[in-house]
């Protein structure tokens, strides 16, 4: 871990206990799903390279990991992901049956064999899994930090009283720089990932009560400002509205003008 001489490990741990994970596009690429095998016996057989490009930090993770747990922390991954799909993997990273992660661990929403929910997930709150570790391992939400690429988790934790991290969303990225996102694995969490993000979880460790109501009201304006964003997120629409801007820019000044030289 070399980059921990550039960030304060020992703060970090003296003020997390419980370190959580979401897996998808947080670990793994989620375009994995789309062009690879994914039965848990085909994810055993991953080279490390076939690794490298479908959950890029993971070297960096696994070690991270033995660090947390062999200093006595818990780890956890949160997801609505699949569960065989994140334990299959997990034994395949850590090279070994036995390593940190298991149903105990690993909060998923229930699939059947085919990867089908089971449960209704859309309804379901990150915090119920959240929560649930924090009571079995009996931690301070305070000092229980989560890492996610979804804002909306994000926030939820944070309103939980959680400490937590957003990942860059790997959407707006691919858009824009599809053939690097392999090779530059920054999008995802990574080595960099804890050096990066050290101030804002000593700005939110500071923070307290004041982070909670900070973003009270943030759930429902993220919400409508990333339906708004979806909406119009082909260029055409986006060409559309600019026009449409222009033009309506334009007639208020004619109106304007004609007003004044009355
Ligand atoms: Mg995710």
């Amino acid at each position: 871990m070399k980059l921990e001489q550039y960030y304060n490990m020992n703060y970090l741990l003296e003020n997390i206990d419980l370190w959580l994970w979401d897996w998808d596009d947080t670990l793994i690429d989620t375009r994995t799903y789309y062009g690879q095998k994914m039965k848990p016996d085909q994810i055993l057989q991953r080279t490390d390279q076939d690794l490298d490009q479908e959950v890029p930090g993971w070297r960096y993770f696994v070690n991270l990991i033995t660090f947390l747990v062999m200093k006595s922390k818990k780890v956890g991954i949160v997801s609505f992901g699949t569960n065989q799909i994140i334990e299959a993997y997990m034994k395949r990273m850590f090279k070994s049956e036995n390593h940190p992660f298991s149903d105990d661990n690993i909060l998923t929403i229930q699939r059947d064999d085919n990867y089908k929910p089971i449960e209704k997930y859309l309804k379901k709150d990150k915090n119920d899994f959240i929560n649930t570790l924090i009571n079995k391992y009996q931690k301070e939400p305070s000092k229980t930090i989560l890492f996610d690429d979804a804002i909306i988790n994000v926030i939820q934790a944070i309103k939980y009283g959680i400490l937590a991290i957003h990942l860059p969303s790997r959407e707006s990225e691919y858009q824009v720089n599809q053939n690097q996102l392999w090779k530059n694995p920054n999008l995802l969490f990574n080595y960099k990932t804890l050096y990066k993000s050290e101030k804002f979880i000593k700005k939110q460790i500071r923070m307290k009560q004041n982070l909670i109501k900070s973003v009270e009201h943030f759930t429902n304006r993220e919400l409508w400002k990333q339906k708004i964003k979806k909406k119009f997120k082909n260029e055409d629409k986006q060409r559309k509205i600019l026009g449409f801007l222009i033009i309506s820019i334009l007639i208020i000044t004619i109106i304007s003008i004609s007003l004044f030289n009355k």
